[in-house]
């Protein structure tokens, strides 16, 4: 019992235990004789993180941490978020989930396979912890741009559940990773003798999709209707069926497309500041039409009824192009469907982007294509031409897939675009002037999202809670970002942004009859902090207390 308190990562603070606990928890004399306070562990493990080379080494050794003393874990990701977010996020998670057979050491969240079908809530029953309150899924179809990786991107829940705490404070017993394993088309990993997965092609159709309906009935049954479902990285046709059939009957979003929407829609309202436009003064282009791009437009759309646009109107402001060029009305069928036809245009069909642009003078260009160097420099002079600020985003990850880099964006505009891309670029010196581009991080949004939806207990999440969202970071850029170049808030404020937008989430989940946790609590800021999680070590001892002498009974 007393030597749990070593061994279970939950317990476990290492040389932390005083004298005392040592003594009554049976375990003194089992670790040297030093006492040291976290600060002191939480160098220890900054100088450890930095002696490995190789940054998947740098993760292997964050897992063993959170392995062995949980706490110091989140705390140390907690207290460097800059440093540590691109080693247990993207880009380094993404080799994780590339090796990830290979790294397999110990079992964390649950696998489900097709093989389960009528079993899926058992499965779910052998989770031993009794009180989630949000799953992150995945299906591994589309794992970040590295594709099909099947049950090996188990490493993506894993991960983005890290961020809920890390950056929202959301408790780690509340949060649950699940890999919905039905197969892997990847021939590779299929021939991969090191791969942990079924080793089977896809299965899809009717049975793969009363598969994923068994599982949310079967989250819903084990752990409540208020049970928040974060669906990640499925391929495109399902990531939108999915979010379509599910968002009314269900807590559940898509980072992939909405989490993405409401990063990048934070940046075009942080350009306000600077353009003194309304986002409805805007023409706006898009390279790709994907689960991002498409996610993009439908809350800008959004945005722009908020300022008073009919919807009719604000589609027409946005054009796209896919990889079969501009969606235009009476393209082929089959080939325009779904969101994609919202955005169609009377136009006949036409495939380069550049004369696109020359003919409709976009103020806003966004890649979402993963076609690296589609903006080519004629293509930013040209917006440069008839723009005075230019905003150009080039979102696609990573920084090999941009569609531009921040010192192309730059020097092919005089210096005068506002930048903002999907993976980080190093500052670009122009003219004298040093320019600190800011990067659309998902991070931003999503843990602040599932803290408000959490503290809430919605049942739904509506769109206007990604604009909520999207507002409560644009407010957050400081002038001096705006004028290094940065429509960003810095990553070292994201605890404090997420905060802020689980605060006004919870006010607008009161104020619409939303929210299923009563009382109404009066501070609502004071209420989301009440919920969150501690990074601090808590006495290992229960407090004792004394009795009054009691009188003597006599016989
Ligand atoms: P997706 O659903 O596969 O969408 C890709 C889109 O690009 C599709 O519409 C595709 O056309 C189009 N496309 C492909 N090749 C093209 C070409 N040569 N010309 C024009 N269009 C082309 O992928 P996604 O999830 O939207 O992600 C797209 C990119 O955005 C990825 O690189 C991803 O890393 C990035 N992203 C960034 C962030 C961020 O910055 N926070 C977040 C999410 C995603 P079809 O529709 O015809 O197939
Ligand atoms: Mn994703």
């Amino acid at each position: 019992m007393g030597i749990d308190h070593l061994r279970d990562p939950r317990l476990n603070k290492g040389l932390a235990f005083t004298l005392e606990e040592r003594q009554a928890l049976g375990i003194h004399g089992l670790q040297p004789a030093r006492f040291k306070t976290m600060e002191e562990q939480l160098e220890l493990c900054k100088i450890s993180v930095e002696r490995y080379q190789e940054d998947l080494n740098k993760y292997l050794y964050l897992t063993e941490l959170s392995d062995r003393n949980e706490k110091l874990f989140y705390r140390l990701l907690a207290e460097n978020v800059e440093q540590l977010m691109p080693i247990v996020y993207t880009p380094t998670v993404g080799l994780a989930c590339q090796r990830f057979g290979l790294i397999y050491r110990r079992p964390r969240g649950l696998f489900i396979t097709i093989n389960d079908r009528g079993h899926v809530y058992d499965v779910i029953k052998n989770w031993p912890e009794p009180n989630v309150r949000a799953v992150c899924v995945t299906d591994g179809e589309r794992i970040l741009g590295l594709g099909d990786l099947g049950a090996s991107g188990m490493g993506i829940p894993i991960g983005k559940l890290a961020l809920y705490t890390a950056l929202a404070g959301i408790k780690p017993h509340q949060c649950l990773p699940i890999m919905l394993d039905v197969g892997t088309n990847n021939q590779k990993l299929l021939e991969d003798p090191t791969y942990i997965g079924l080793r089977q092609k896809r299965v899809t159709g009717p049975e793969y999709d009363d598969f994923v309906d068994e599982f949310m009935q079967a989250v819903v049954r084990r752990y409540g209707q208020n049970t928040l479902i974060q669906f990640e990285d499925f391929g495109n046709h399902n990531a939108f069926r999915f979010l379509d059939k599910y968002r009314g009957q269900y807590c559940t979003f898509n980072d992939d497309i909405q989490g993405t929407a409401s990063v990048v829609v934070a940046g075009l309202l942080a350009c306000k500041r600077i353009t003194q436009r309304n986002m409805a003064e805007n023409k706006f282009m898009f390279l790709g039409a994907g689960e991002a791009a498409i996610g993009i437009a439908d809350l800008l759309v959004k945005a722009m009824q908020a300022e008073g646009v009919p919807v009719k109107d604000a589609r027409e402001k946005i054009w796209m192009m896919d990889i079969d060029g501009l969606l235009a009305k009476g393209r082929p069928e089959g080939r325009l469907e779904g969101h994609k036809t919202f955005y169609a245009k009377e136009h006949e069909p036409i495939k380069d982007l550049k004369t696109i642009i020359g003919e409709i003078k976009p103020s806003v260009l966004i890649g979402a294509s993963a076609v690296s160097g589609a903006f080519t420099s004629d293509i930013l002079k040209l917006m440069g031409s008839f723009n005075d600020i230019p905003i150009i985003f080039a979102l696609s990850n990573p920084t090999s897939k941009a569609e531009c880099t921040a010192e192309d964006a730059y020097t092919n505009t005089e210096g005068r675009c506002i930048f903002a891309s999907g993976s980080p670029f190093p500052p670009v010196q122009y003219n004298g002037v040093t320019y600190k581009t800011g990067q659309g991080n998902n991070a931003y949004i999503f843990p602040g999202i599932a803290l408000g939806v959490i503290t809430t207990g919605m049942y739904h999440i509506r769109e206007e809670v990604f604009l909520l969202a999207a507002q409560t970071v644009a407010d957050n850029v400081k002038e001096e970002h705006l004028k290094h170049g940065s429509v960003y808030p810095s990553l070292s404020d994201v605890r404090e942004v997420s905060m802020q937008i689980a605060t006004r989430i919870c006010q607008y989940a009161y104020e619409k009859g939303l929210a299923s946790i009563y009382p109404e609590p009066g501070d609502k800021r004071s209420h989301v902090e009440s919920c969150m999680y501690s990074f601090h070590y808590e006495p290992s001892l229960p407090a004792t207390y004394a009795w009054p002498k009691l009188p003597d009974v006599k016989l």
